[in-house]
């Protein structure tokens, strides 16, 4: 053990968030501080966070997970995109794909020309020019290559996969690494009198287990950064009214789909999520305009195949922690807020958190500044996320519920305001900054997806040839399609990865 680094850290829960914060710090941390992580075997996991987006490849990396191994262990299956049924109109469907739009990655400005063909009559769709929105309409699947010159450098995947077991899998990585996992039901949490941090756990039974740093991984309950710390929430139900959700299983039917399904119903929307033995199935609505028992029968009414038990409710109120790291505590994963999983982003706020908090680790004897900057970043994070699902909602042309005629009319952030104003005028999408998860091609596939047209594209690309331009998209269009057809299907493909 060694100086000023924290001998003694704690993750309370152990649910997805506290088994990939136990495996990360046992990665980066584990042979110099001592890590404990308690659960309560009586008290259930949420663990339906199925779907990922593709920096989660990254924090595999840095585990040095095998993808092999990862996606036998997981019943992993790969998401190239979300196909968005009914959001914009009834029968309107879009792809919201990852990787670039265009043949390269550099290719950023391909939607400026598209417009102005768009303009000129054409009526080509912007997901033809996409390799995975492509590869998702026809069930393929490849792999990222690094040489920029490779059609497939646009590629980008993400995971689908069994949360329980990708957390069980964390736990056997952490616990080889010295993570001591400790069964108990925390009962108090204790404050110094002095300065009210959090000194030590109290489990039933009269165990004590005390720390130098917490990670509060309790789920929605935030035993130490609420109950205990009274942080305060940030609630942003008045964007994102979703409150309940119901969720259940079904078998697999049909072909294994590379994307993850958004069908948007009377009072929110319904996610299919296929793995490789069953498929996870859900119904996000807000409980103002649709009641319980109707939501579970939509539910049940929309499935490819007999759902395998009975839908399990949960409820949410979406917004944030006021701080994410307070005193000698860091929130994370559900304890620290929660979007409705919509871009299937919680599980990445979590990787987020983690990550942010070993650039930023704590020390012994502690110092605020490091909390107040962890703070900054990590409400970055949470408010571009928001803004960006808060737009699936508002950009609708449906009027015909209630729930659709509330989310088309209501305010929304002024950041997201201004983010439309400034793309309304010539299809131009903010620099990124380190806190964005998405990135100009997400934003661009949603907003035009959506139908959000600017009132003219960028008048540099008059400078163009438009016969010339024409001719560049189509002859793109023709080897994105080409590619498509020469790869395997999606089940293929994970056999090959599971054979190699
Ligand atoms: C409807 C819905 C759909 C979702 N879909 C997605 C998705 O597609 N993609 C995605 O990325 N995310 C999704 N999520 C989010 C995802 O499920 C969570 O981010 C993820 O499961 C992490 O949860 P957690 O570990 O923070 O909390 P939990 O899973 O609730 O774990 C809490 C842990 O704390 C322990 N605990 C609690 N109280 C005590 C106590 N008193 N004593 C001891 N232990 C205790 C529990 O035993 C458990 O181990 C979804 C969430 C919801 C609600």
């Amino acid at each position: 053990m060694a100086g000023n680094l924290p001998r003694n850290i704690i993750i309370a829960g152990g649910g997805t968030a506290g088994w990939m914060a136990a495996a990360a710090l046992a990665r980066r941390v584990g042979r110099h501080c001592a890590i404990r992580l308690i659960e309560s075997s009586d008290i259930r996991t949420v663990g339906v966070g199925e779907a990922t987006v593709p920096p989660i490849r990254g924090f595999n990396q840095f585990l040095g997970i095998d993808e092999k191994d990862f996606v036998r262990q997981t019943q992993a299956t790969y998401k190239l995109s979300i196909q968005f049924c009914d959001w914009l109109r009834l029968g309107h469907t879009y792809y919201h794909p990852f990787g670039a739009h265009g043949t390269k990655r550099d290719f950023a400005h391909l939607h400026q020309y598209w417009l102005k063909l768009r303009q000129l009559g054409d009526t080509t769709s912007l997901d033809e020019y996409s390799l995975c929105a492509v590869a998702s309409m026809f069930n393929k699947c490849a792999e990222q290559s690094p040489d920029p010159a490779s059609i497939f450098s646009s590629w980008s995947s993400a995971y689908q996969f069994d949360a329980s077991l990708y957390a069980k899998y964390l736990r056997a990585y952490a616990e080889r690494l010295g993570v001591e996992r400790v069964e108990g039901k925390i009962v108090d949490v204790r404050l110094r009198g002095e300065d009210g941090y959090i000194e030590a756990l109290q489990l039933e039974g009269d165990r004590r287990i005390d720390g130098d740093f917490f990670i509060d991984c309790t789920g929605f309950r935030g035993l130490l950064i609420e109950q205990a710390l009274k942080t305060g929430y940030e609630d942003w139900s008045h964007w994102l009214p979703c409150d309940r959700a119901y969720t259940v299983h079904c078998g697999t039917a049909g072909e294994l789909t590379p994307y993850t399904r958004a069908t948007a119903l009377k009072a929110g929307w319904q996610w299919r999520i296929p793995l490789q033995h069953r498929t996870g199935n859900g119904y996000v609505y807000c409980s103002r305009y649709i009641s319980d028992d109707e939501a579970a029968a939509s539910l049940l009414a929309n499935l490819d195949a007999p759902a395998l038990g009975d839908p399990w409710q949960l409820r949410f109120t979406t917004g944030r922690r006021k701080k994410f790291w307070n005193k000698n505590c860091v929130a994370v994963g559900l304890a620290s807020g929660f979007i409705e999983p919509l871009e299937s982003t919680s599980i990445h706020l979590i990787q987020s958190g983690i990550l942010t908090l070993l650039l930023n680790f704590p020390s012994l004897s502690g110092d605020a500044a490091d909390a107040e900057q962890y703070n900054r970043n990590i409400a970055l994070d949470y408010e571009s996320i928001r803004d960006f699902v808060v737009l699936h909602y508002n950009a609708t042309e449906r009027n015909d519920t209630p729930f659709w005629d509330y989310v088309r009319t209501m305010e929304i952030p002024d950041t997201l305001q201004q983010r439309l104003e400034y793309f309304r005028s010539h299809a131009r999408i903010p620099p990124r900054t380190p806190y964005d998860l998405f990135e100009f091609t997400d934003w661009i596939a949603v907003l035009i997806g959506q139908n959000v047209m600017p009132r003219s594209y960028d008048p540099l690309i008059d400078m163009y040839d438009v016969a010339e331009v024409r001719k560049q998209l189509a002859d793109m269009r023709a080897q994105i399609r080409q590619t498509v057809q020469s790869l395997p299907s999606h089940r293929d493909f994970i056999t090959r990865i599971m054979e190699r």
